[in-house]
């Protein structure tokens, strides 16, 4: 039996600091073998040095403490897919803000900016806009048109109006949506400002070339089938999504929430609406959807990507979400736009 190492001589070894070890400690990360009762001083055995130095290098590649703790209680094969997959989110996250600092960059500079990737991408694709079973009357507002899939999805005495409006603006977009985007987007939101306390939300894509901008406000979503997965690529501006992230509701507890429509953040006429856009990179194969809650609220995810696996092409997409919301009660509008990266 090897001799047990001091924090000090243990921590050299491991190239750690014992300040490093001790917060390890204290996370549960490594424990050390043995704490002296009467002095509290910390024991590390020779075999701890291997997770000692894995604990390291993660930390190495700025992976954080609690999926380190879940990566070292994995098994052999699963801890390294879980690096794996943490690797290829690190790469997406920071090809993203790659982007965003070129195009923040070339703005500052008072630049148009530059195509960066010149690779075109054919985009087919279909919408449909269902007052559902119950409305009276359809506030959502779908289109798919070249280069851009947008949902919109109205609230209030002349919520389809703003719904409309919301949707045009991007329509009448032209240039590199970069920069024209955000102006596009606050035009339609002063538009709305002339309506009465109404509102809407706002999910769109917009193509250039291969790459997208991402246009959210409120809680109409968008999805990407990618690989036979369905990834969700927004996250809702409602009140019930912050109790989620808050840890005050469940994810079913918010599905069946009463006050679920509630928004934080819309189109509603009001400065500063929040909207979020992001841009992305497309590839061939990918099918992108968005939708509005009346579509969401009533589809389990497993459902949504069944259907868009199996449909053969964007309309066939579009008419059987819509005919499954319908068939769960069709209890809202219901706004789908799906479109093919080709
Ligand atoms: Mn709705």
């Amino acid at each position: 039996m090897a001799e047990p190492l001091t924090i000090g001589a243990f921590a050299r070894l491991a190239e750690l600091t014992p300040k490093a070890l001790r917060l390890y400690d204290e996370l549960g990360l490594l424990r050390p073998a043995h704490v002296d009762p009467a002095s509290g001083y910390r024991y590390y055995e020779p075999a701890q040095l291997e997770r000692a130095r894995l604990v390291a290098r993660l930390r190495l590649l700025g992976m954080p403490l609690a999926r380190i703790t879940s990566v070292c209680t994995l098994p052999p094969e699963a801890a390294a897919a879980e690096v794996a997959a943490y690797w290829a989110q690190v790469e997406h996250d920071t090809e993203s803000r790659r982007r965003l600092a070129h195009l923040l960059a070339d703005h500052l500079k008072g630049k148009e900016p530059a195509t960066m990737n010149t690779t075109v991408l054919s985009l087919s694709c279909a919408a449909a806009s269902d007052s559902g079973l119950v409305r009276e009357t359809n506030q959502d507002t779908a289109h798919a048109g070249p280069g851009l899939l947008a949902v919109a999805d109205g609230y209030g005495p002349s919520g389809a109006r703003a719904s409309t409006l919301a949707v045009d603006a991007l329509k009448a977009l032209s240039g590199p949506p970069e920069s024209g985007l955000p102006a596009a987007v606050e035009a339609a939101n002063r538009d709305i400002a002339g309506l009465d306390e109404s509102g809407t939300t706002l999910t769109a894509l917009v193509w250039a070339g291969s790459e997208l901008a991402l246009v959210h406000v409120g809680d109409s979503r968008a999805y990407l089938l990618r690989g036979g997965e369905l990834f969700r690529l927004t996250t809702d501006h409602s009140q019930v999504r912050t109790l989620v992230d808050e840890g005050r509701l469940t994810e079913e507890e918010a599905a069946a929430h009463p006050q679920r429509a509630l928004l934080t953040r819309a189109l509603d006429g009001r400065e500063g609406s929040g909207v979020d856009v992001s841009t992305r990179q497309a590839q061939p194969g990918d099918r992108y959807l968005l939708c509005s809650d009346g579509l969401s609220a009533v589809l389990p995810e497993a459902e949504i990507r069944r259907a868009l696996v199996a449909a053969e092409d964007p309309e066939a997409a579009v008419r059987e979400l819509v005919a499954l919301a319908r068939r769960a009660g069709g209890p809202d509008n219901v706004a789908a736009a799906v479109g093919d990266v080709a």
